[in-house]
């Protein structure tokens, strides 16, 4: 018999720790050797300022283990209640079809996948992303749609502010029908106010006589009303406005398109296409208009390009419009967008077929004919006299005892008014629902016979809004209708991509870590994913109890007073955290403090979100150093006194290094009653390590998405908390048409639901959760390590363009990620940071951010879930690839052909009988010798961005143009 161990040890609740960080205790001491740091204590200590490290440890429950840790999420999600929603209002029950709920949602090639802006590696999500646009653009009628809206809600708001920007109309008065989605209302409420845009409501018919620049329409409205938008929009327009109808996209399989309407934008949101309701999100919405505002769009756009062959490729188009590019005049701030639920959305449709979409909504359809013939012959009225999926039913009984009849037997109903419900049918519903919902009319009495209705059902669409023109008529959408076809084109383009599950993806801001399995497997869980998010409160109690202990933590984690959950992406985060900050200047009295001050080096989100607050940005310099100019912030600090509304700052800063003066430089501010934005995006530096709210920040927002492990998803769906000090509290978003925060100071609802994109808040509980204090603050420590780490390896190489110039420290010593400045190199050798880009992908790697926050840099972010093995896999390509740099600077290769110039390397190019490059076929594509053991091969060349915006296509590509590429 042998010794047992302690039971302590035997039960150790931490070990996922040493599962989500890479780096085992002897990689450890290896790197902080080629750093030359004696601990990680003492590299910390070094690194971080002291003046701003965390007395005292953060107050987290103790840690548990995967399986203890989903036994005690489930417990709290049993607290939710799922009953059959019939509430309609935006968000509908679905089936998800398993093979995409298995293969997309739940499947890490996917949900790990980065932004395409490395197009090369992403073709395969821009062909699912293409396919949503064709979609969008075939259903709507009209020519142009993106890849992806954040919510039907905010999507309405962009409409307005693309309405504002393309039209000719003089006019600031914005005109939203009465039957629009109220929580559609008070987001546009909110976007309008800071934009000194008046929002009129009223019938949908008087939308002519507003005098606005545009006018919003539901189609069908909220109370199921299907009405010919037609001769509204010819008023609008003959009053010099533009149109925006926000349509269910299932309707319009049936129903004459708003681009037949003579629509100038469509908006909405895909939910219905196979997402769970998941309590608001996430979810893809959309946007489509007319080509001629195509330059004028928000939000991302793929195209059709060309690779280096002359063959199609995909990439994301007209990026000049957007923030990264465009700061505070882009066409709007998003940046994380949806693109996960956009690629579920896109491939039900694919699924389904433009026939078997049909079948669906003609079911709807029929079963919504069949309950109101049943509902009125029970004697009841129905208020709207044509429908495609929702009825508004009086009854002679007040509305909350129809309502709680309902609930008692497990139906929720929409309230539409004092005496009447609002009924919502979907794919989900059966004749059984029917028949539970016939009884709460019946009063004893017996229940119609629906087999008697069947036969002569008449739908109630109107006649004349019947859809006469095609969809969906691309192959794609009518090719893979088996399972197994399904299945392997799912698995064709998420083959053609390079995802976390492949590689590191090493993209500095964007925090790529890992995202755990168990910390996903709750999302799909029923309880979490069927809910309505306007279900009655005591049906979510566990998503309460969810937002109000996840609340609790990040406010331990930022040192901050107050959270709200509710903005689904960082820019929208830093929208609501800027509105705050303006409500509680206005509440003083001081609403004329209006200028925010905003670092050159900052994320182009920042200065987009402040033009969407109302707020006058001006530019402050950095130092050579990278660190804030305090001399110029303090001077425009100066200039600006009685107008400065607040500065953003960005911690550490994008440059990735801590600044040592940033108390000070949060004195400064506020000595002018100014207050301090910080930016949390960096918050990977931070956790348990310093914290914002403790050293001078008044707001924040953080990115769940990136230090909180909910996975990129290629682009979404995010979360951007935003998290402010005690006198700020007042002013967190309110959700009034769900009830929160009616009749308080609180900023008007930025999202469409109440609490954003609820679904996925369960993966960074997960985390938290499983993490605890110590662990959290291994992983940020970790995280600097590692970048150190990278640092120290390079430096002989590269340029590491700052750092903190810690003696002794090789590479100076950086936060959590480092910029490798290229530049230099682009002298010697004709060799750009984009060709290195490039290259990296024949080495098996996503490049690292490129060209942010400094053109011609690469910044290396490689977090602490990355193994030291992973760590020097992309040391050793990146010093590999300095001496293929080497070989052009001395002439062995010709600046213009090289393996750089040519990269990356498609197996069809590698084998044809004509090699006319001066290397070989080797040392493209087998250059170090690990490759030969795993090898990801770029599916296309280098992709023609040029060539993609002058001949815009974004929609499915004819499978003509296969043919003719050229060889
Ligand atoms: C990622 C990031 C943002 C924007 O967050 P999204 O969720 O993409 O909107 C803002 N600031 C910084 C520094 C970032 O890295």
């Amino acid at each position: 018999m042998s010794a047992l161990k302690p039971l302590g040890e035997l039960e150790n609740a931490a070990e996922f720790v040493a599962r989500h960080i890479g780096i085992e205790d002897s990689d450890e001491r290896h790197m902080l050797s080629v750093i030359g740091a004696a601990s990680r204590r003492a590299l910390i200590d070094a690194i971080v300022p002291r003046a701003i490290a965390r007395p005292a440890p953060m107050a987290l429950p103790a840690p548990l283990t995967e399986a203890r840790a989903l036994a005690d999420l489930k417990r709290i999600a049993g607290k939710n209640r799922v009953l059959k929603s019939f509430i309609g209002q935006g968000y509908h029950g679905t089936l998800t079809p398993g093979v995409i709920l298995r293969n997309i949602l739940e499947n890490p090639a996917w949900y790990t996948a980065y932004t395409p802006y490395q197009a090369e590696i992403s073709q395969g999500r821009m062909e699912a992303l293409v396919n949503f646009q064709t979609m969008v653009c075939d259903l709507t009628g009209l020519a142009i749609a993106g890849s992806s809206m954040l919510d039907e809600a905010t999507a309405a708001a962009e409409a307005m502010t693309l309405a504002m920007r393309v039209g000719k109309s003089k006019s600031t008065v914005f005109f939203v029908a009465d039957d629009v989605l109220p929580q559609t209302l008070e987001v546009v409420q909110t976007r309008a106010r800071p934009l000194g845009i008046t929002v009129a409501t009223g019938p949908a018919e008087q939308a002519g006589t507003a005098g606005a620049f545009g006018a919003l329409f539901q189609y069908p409205g909220v109370g199921g009303a299907v009405r010919d938008l037609g001769p509204l929009i010819d008023a609008v327009h003959a009053a010099g406005g533009l149109a925006i109808v926000a349509a269910d996209l299932l309707a319009l399989t049936l129903l004459k398109s708003p681009g037949e309407m003579g629509a100038d934008i469509a908006v909405g949101n895909t939910q219905r296409f196979g997402m769970p309701m998941g309590n608001g999100g996430p979810h893809a919405a959309y946007m489509a208009t007319k080509d001629e505002h195509k330059r004028s769009m928000p939000g991302r756009l793929v195209g059709v390009s060309v690779d280096s062959h002359g063959n199609p490729a995909y990439r994301l188009a007209l990026q000049t419009r957007e923030q990264h590019i465009r700061r505070e005049k882009a066409t709007s701030n998003i940046c994380t967008a949806q693109v996960l639920p956009a690629v579920v959305a896109s491939m039900y449709a694919v699924y389904h077929g433009p026939a078997g979409l049909q079948r669906i909504a003609r079911r709807v359809a029929s079963y919504t004919a069949i309950l109101a013939e049943g509902v009125k012959g029970l004697g009841a009225k129905v208020l709207n006299a044509h429908a495609f999926d929702t009825l508004e039913v009086h009854t002679a009984d007040t509305t909350e005892q129809v309502l709680a009849a309902a609930r008692a037997a497990g139906l929720n109903l929409r309230r539409a008014s004092a005496a009447s419900v609002g009924i919502t049918l979907d794919e989900t519903t059966s004749r059984g629902c029917l028949e539970a919902l016939w009884t709460l009319f019946a009063h004893g009495r017996p229940l119609p016979s629906f087999d008697a209705f069947e036969k002569g059902i008449v739908s109630l669409l109107p006649d004349a809004l019947v859809r006469t023109s095609a969809y969906l008529t691309h192959p794609v959408f009518n090719m893979h209708h088996s399972e197994t076809e399904m299945l392997r084109y799912i698995r064709s383009l998420s083959d053609k991509d390079l995802a976390l599950d492949r590689s590191m993806i090493p993209l500095g801001s964007c925090t790529m870590k890992l995202n755990a399995t168990s910390e996903m497997i709750p999302i799909t869980w029923p309880e979490f994913a069927n809910l309505h998010p306007f279900a009655p409160a005591d049906q979510l109690a566990g998503y309460a109890e969810l937002d109000e202990q996840l609340r609790e933590w990040l406010c331990q984690a930022t040192g901050y007073a107050g959270i709200s959950l509710q903005p689904n992406a960082g820019s929208q985060g830093e929208y609501a955290g800027l509105l705050a900050i303006k409500a509680f200047h206005e509440a003083r009295g001081e609403g004329r403090r209006d200028i925010c001050l905003i670092p050159e080096s900052a994320h182009g989100t920042n200065p987009a979100s402040a033009q969407m607050a109302g707020l006058q940005v001006v530019v402050t310099k950095c130092d050579a150093d990278g660190n804030v100019d305090i001399d110029d912030l303090k001077a425009k600090c100066e200039q600006h006194s009685a107008r400065l509304s607040c500065v953003m700052i960005t911690y550490p800063s994008t440059y990735g290094v801590f600044e040592t003066r940033v108390k000070e430089l949060c004195a400064l501010v506020h000595q002018h009653g100014g207050r301090v934005y910080v930016d949390g995006a960096n918050m990977n530096a931070l956790v348990g390590v310093a914290a914002p709210g403790e050293f001078g920040g008044d707001v924040s927002h953080l990115n769940l998405h990136k230090t909180f492990c909910i996975p990129h998803g290629g682009g979404g769906p995010g979360v951007g908390p935003v998290c402010v000090v005690e006198d700020l509290v007042p002013y967190l978003p309110a959700h009034r048409a769900a009830g929160i925060g009616v009749g308080t100071p609180r900023v008007g609802a930025v999202s469409a639901a109440p609490l954003g994109n609820a679904a996925v808040l369960p993966i960074s509980w997960m985390y938290v959760r499983m993490m605890g204090a110590d662990g959290l603050k291994a992983a940020t420590e970790t995280a600097i390590l590692s970048a150190n780490y990278v640092a120290a390896r390079l430096a002989d190489h590269y340029d590491i363009h700052y750092s903190g110039n810690i003696a002794g420290v090789k590479g100076g010593g950086v936060a959590h990620e480092c910029i490798l400045d290229l530049r230099p190199l682009k002298d010697s050798s004709g060799v750009t940071a984009e060709d290195v880009a490039k290259r990296l992908i024949d080495y098996g790697f996503h490049a690292p951010t490129l060209s942010f926050p400094v053109a011609g840099t690469l910044m290396v972010e490689p977090t602490e879930s990355e193994p030291l093995k992973e760590l020097d896999r992309f040391c050793d390509a990146m010093i590999a690839i300095r001496g293929e740099i080497a070989k052009v600077e001395s002439g062995t290769w010709p600046r213009e052909d090289n393996p750089l110039k040519a990269a990356p390397h498609t197996t069809e190019a590698l084998l044809k009988a004509d090699w006319p490059h001066p290397y070989t076929r080797e040392e493209a594509a087998y250059p170090v010798k690990s490759l030969r053991q795993q090898k990801y091969w770029s599916p296309v060349g280098r992709v023609d961005n040029v060539y993609g915006d002058r001949n815009l296509f974004c929609s499915c590509v004819p499978l003509s143009a296969y043919d003719n590429a050229q060889d």
